[in-house]
């Protein structure tokens, strides 16, 4: 148990790769802290889930987009665990459209989620993690942050923009002895792509070199890597899992 009296604190745990990444630092020892908006029985089943694995966790109804609740979040987490070391970024939506089509709202939801969102929680925490000299912080973002997809501006913009708040925030803090890191994955098994067509997912599968999408918990493997002392000379990096597909 690697993480054996750590902290993490994780947005959008209540599903998909969020949860996945719960489960995979609490199995390594870490208690956990973790956010969602309205998902409140899947939080309730979540607490639950990692107590039976013989750690603790504690669920926050907060809506990432709102600072002044992140703060609030991140201020009761450290009363609750009595520190905070590992902070990962991973709430997340998407309002696919062609930008002919879509209307400010959707933009504005997507923007505020992802890229505000991963900087409120960001700002929240960095005064503890640089008071104490260490901490890890990993970031979401996406295959479409690094190639673009169409359809998907909003989406591509805020993901894109969490790369750059990765590097630049890295170079900031690396002499505090804090790693910043960010995932992008490709297209994984969870809500998030639950509703495409099986057509369109078998057109998508021919363009993966690997064949198929990824599960929620390979993408917490590399997390877990990211934040393990074996990644201990890497910061300000993007990991891209994505079956290859951006290199086809
Ligand atoms: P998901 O299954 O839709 O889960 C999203 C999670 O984020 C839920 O826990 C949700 O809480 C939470 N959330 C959404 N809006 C929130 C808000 N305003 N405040 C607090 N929590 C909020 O998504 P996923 O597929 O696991 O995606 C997780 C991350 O990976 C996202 O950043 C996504 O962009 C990224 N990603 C996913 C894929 C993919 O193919 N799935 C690919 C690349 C990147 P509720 O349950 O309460 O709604």
């Amino acid at each position: 148990m690697t993480l054996k009296g750590k902290t993490a604190i994780i947005s959008g745990a209540t599903r998909g790769i969020g949860k996945a990444i719960a489960l995979e630092l609490a199995r390594q020892g870490a208690k956990i802290s973790f956010n969602y908006l309205k998902s409140v029985n899947e939080a309730l089943d979540l607490e639950k889930e990692i107590a039976a694995l013989g750690s603790c966790a504690k669920a926050f109804q907060s809506d990432i987009k709102d600072f002044g609740a992140v703060a609030d979040w991140v201020n009761k987490s450290k009363e609750t665990f009595g520190g905070l070391d590992i902070v990962i970024n991973n709430a997340g939506i998407i309002r696919d459209k062609a930008l002919a089509m879509m209307a400010p709202e959707d933009w504005l939801e997507v923007i505020n989620t992802n890229l505000i969102g991963t900087i409120n929680l960001s700002r929240a925490a960095i005064m503890t993690l640089l008071k104490q000299k260490s901490g890890q912080i990993v970031n979401i973002s996406s295959v479409t942050g690094v190639v673009g997809m169409p359809r998907q501006t909003n989406y591509a913009a805020s993901k894109a923009g969490i790369i750059g708040f990765t590097k630049a925030l890295a170079k900031e803090v690396a002499a505090y002895g804090i790693r910043v890191n960010a995932v992008a994955p490709g297209f994984i098994e969870t809500d998030m792509v639950g509703q495409l067509k099986d057509d369109l997912r078998a057109k998508l599968n021919a363009k993966i070199p690997l064949g198929r999408f990824g599960k929620p918990e390979e993408v917490a493997k590399a997390v877990q890597f990211l934040i393990s002392e074996r990644a201990g000379y890497i910061t300000g990096q993007v990991i891209v899992m994505d079956g290859g597909l951006s290199i086809s």
